[in-house]
């Protein structure tokens, strides 16, 4: 059974997207942003596995949820396994959102593996590595000004990315 390498799991959230939130930070990161608020989240070697289908049984137990929120770490490093997961997500209903420290551009190009398979079940996409010259507390959801919050379904329509209206996200 496949499992994926995560930091940890919260599992009602406020703070990563609107509503409550499941959200499985993963582990290991290659992009090392001055600053990042989870350091520990970078190492390929630390955290600890968990299973795919515990994750998808506390999702479907908790009937609260709004929403499945990937974040890290760096959720594309592991896109293969986050696979079935975000369909699964999807076929509950739930909105999907995803940080990550790539920028859309990248992942759509395909050098990341799966990357672009993974995008198609994600809803919302937070964007690019944080900045600390750019950091800002008045941004909802997001570390730094740089970053952008993504209508993924949109972008692929596109072909370019295209930042969210949703107001529940900005
Ligand atoms: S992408 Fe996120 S987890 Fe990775 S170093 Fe940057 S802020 Fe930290």
């Amino acid at each position: 059974m496949a499992r994926l390498r995560i930091s940890g799991i919260v599992n009602d959230s406020i703070v990563d997207g609107p509503g409550l939130r499941y959200s499985i930070f993963t582990q290991g990161c290659p992009h090392h942003c001055p600053g990042c608020h989870n350091p520990q989240t970078h190492s390929y070697k630390g955290g600890r596995k968990i299973s795919l289908r515990k994750i998808k049984k506390a999702i479907k137990e908790n009937p609260l949820l709004s929403g499945v929120t990937f974040s890290g770490g760096e959720p594309f490093i592991q896109a293969k396994k986050l696979l079935p997961i975000a369909k699964f997500v999807k076929e509950q209903g739930l909105e999907l959102a995803s940080y990550t420290g790539f920028l859309f551009e990248e992942l759509y190009s395909g050098k990341v593996p799966y990357a672009k398979e993974l995008l198609q079940y994600i809803d919302i996409l937070i964007d690019g590595k944080f900045v600390i010259s750019q950091k800002s507390m008045d941004l909802k959801f997001k570390g730094s000004k740089n970053q952008r919050t993504i209508d993924v379904k949109e972008s692929l329509k596109e072909g370019k990315a295209i930042l969210s209206t949703n107001e529940k996200w900005n």
